[in-house]
């Protein structure tokens, strides 16, 4: 028998609000400990929380971009559960009203597109950080107490892990697009609980799931899940029952582990927010949130090929970041060919970000000065060659290429003269290869041509030292 698998995620969105959900403290991401809490996110007796709007702003935001019907009516609820992390004793969170419902989100799997439905986006609070000593004490960290936080759940839609990574990185990047959250999955801005199922295909039936909680990296997400498909195909097979429960991925071990049977929905006692009243949106703060939005990842991609002529590879690479995808756009707009723009950002400009660990917001190098310097190697005036030295340097300094090229003197030789003469100090200095070319070695072509790009600095203009390379050794 085989079995495919049936996977839904529940990805939690720490949302880029200045202030916490309830309180007015910050959310800065690395503050000493405890630095960033109130009575209201400590959960003391007595306080009221007050709802931050950009918070809900944010969610509506993302329920438009992954084309959700957003909620007239909504509230909040609490859910109630003990643990040291949870001053309250509860979370604020939503239930049977969340803001955002019944949306999905398009990922390309091996060139074919699919839908993964969204089953609802609601708004709640981060609890704070147990952080469990090497000397055996174990401490509380409240100051991401209060961070609101968007959960994104999917219908179990999901069929295989690779598709699970795409569904989470094509989140992430809308998120991103969005400016709501930063996606960083090293810091836990963005975890994801992965629910896994297997079956008998053709069957219509769901089998019985588990939950493999917080994991953090999209290779975490398909290695977790390959292994748990596994391991439940395994069990079915030996006739045992798949139970259902909360289990947790072991990267070293490269395993999931059982951490605890199942809570239900009604273990956590789930009410209505008695201190908070239900939220109400208008219609007209829709239009204005929509008015907002950006140009997002699917419209930017068809637009880079329709529009811009890219090829579809290119245009995925480039759409990734919206910063990145805006930088070219900037390029072409003031001139640069769209082809020559992308492949200057992929080949030179993603590498040397990526070797600085840098945003490309962060970066001085500007759209212009890209422009100019393509400008300057299609007049001939610095080889391609010679524009990866400056771009560098651009890329470095943040000076004018025309500038770099001035002050090091980079000016691409093409005056024939000067090229015949260090052609023929090569052969000159080299009349062992002369003789070797004269008896049918064509390819030492290659080494002359080196030899004078190296004597003359990279300076020269290469398609004339190769016509003349052959030109003078034939004649010898
Ligand atoms: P629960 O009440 O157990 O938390 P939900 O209906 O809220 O379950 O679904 C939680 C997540 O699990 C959703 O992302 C959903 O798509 C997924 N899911 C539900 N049933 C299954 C199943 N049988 N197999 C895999 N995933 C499932
Ligand atoms: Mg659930
Ligand atoms: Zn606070």
């Amino acid at each position: 028998m085989q079995y495919e698998a049936v996977i839904g995620l529940e990805v939690h969105a720490q949302l880029l609000t200045c202030s916490k959900i309830f309180c007015s403290c910050s959310t800065q991401f690395g503050s000493e400990p405890n630095t960033q809490v109130c009575p209201v996110c400590l959960g003391m007796p007595g306080v009221l929380p007050v709802l931050n709007k950009k918070a809900v702003e944010f969610t509506i935001k993302t329920g438009l971009a992954m084309n959700c019907k957003i909620a007239p009516y909504s509230r909040f609820a609490r859910k109630n559960y003990f643990y040291p992390d949870l001053p309250k004793g509860y979370q604020i969170s939503q239930y049977e009203l969340p803001l955002c419902e019944d949306g999905y989100l398009e990922i390309t799997v091996d060139g074919e597109e699919r839908k993964i439905r969204i089953k609802r986006i609601h708004l709640e609070e981060d609890a704070g950080k147990n952080i469990h000593d090497a000397s055996g004490y174990s401490f509380v960290d409240f100051n991401r107490t209060g961070v609101p936080l968007m959960e994104i759940v999917s219908e179990p839609d999901i069929r295989s892990p690779k598709e699970a990574a795409l569904y989470m990185k094509k989140l992430r990047t809308i998120l991103r697009y969005l400016g709501v959250c930063d996606g960083n999955l090293e810091q836990g801005s963005l975890r994801c609980d992965a629910n896994v199922s297997v079956r008998p295909i053709g069957s219509t039936e769901f089998g019985v799931k588990t939950e493999i909680k917080n994991i953090n990296s999209f290779r975490f997400v398909e290695k977790a899940l390959e292994y748990e498909i596994q391991r439940q195909i395994k069990a079915i097979k030996n006739g045992e029952q798949i139970v259902q429960e909360t289990r947790l991925w072991d990267a070293q071990a490269g395993k999931t582990f059982s951490m605890r049977s199942k809570e239900e929905a009604h273990d956590y006692r789930y009410f209505p927010e008695p201190d908070l009243v239900p939220i109400v949106i208008y219609s007209d703060w829709i239009e204005k949130i929509k008015e907002s939005m950006p140009e997002l990842p699917d419209f930017k991609i068809k637009k880079f090929i329709n529009q811009y002529g890219l090829p579809p590879y290119d245009a995925e690479i480039l759409t990734e970041e919206k910063n990145i995808a805006e930088w070219f756009e900037e390029a072409v707009k003031l001139g640069g060919k769209p082809k020559e723009v992308a492949n200057w950002i992929m080949v030179e400009l993603l590498r040397l970000i990526n070797e600085d660990g840098k945003d490309i917001a962060e970066c001085t190098l500007k759209p212009s000065q890209l422009v100019e310097l393509i400008k300057l190697i299609e007049n001939g005036t610095i080889n391609r060659n010679i524009g990866k030295e400056i771009f560098e340097e651009m890329y470095k300094t943040g000076k004018a290429p025309e500038s770099i090229v001035k002050e090091k003197g980079l000016t691409q030789i093409s005056d024939d003269s000067v090229i015949i003469g260090a052609i023929k100090e090569v052969i000159s200095k080299n009349p062992k290869e002369v003789e070797r070319f004269k008896n049918g070695e064509e390819k030492l072509i290659g080494f002359f041509v080196g030899q004078v790009m190296k004597i003359t600095k990279g300076k020269a203009n290469p398609k004339l030292v190769n016509e003349f390379v052959i030109k003078i050794l034939k004649e010898e």
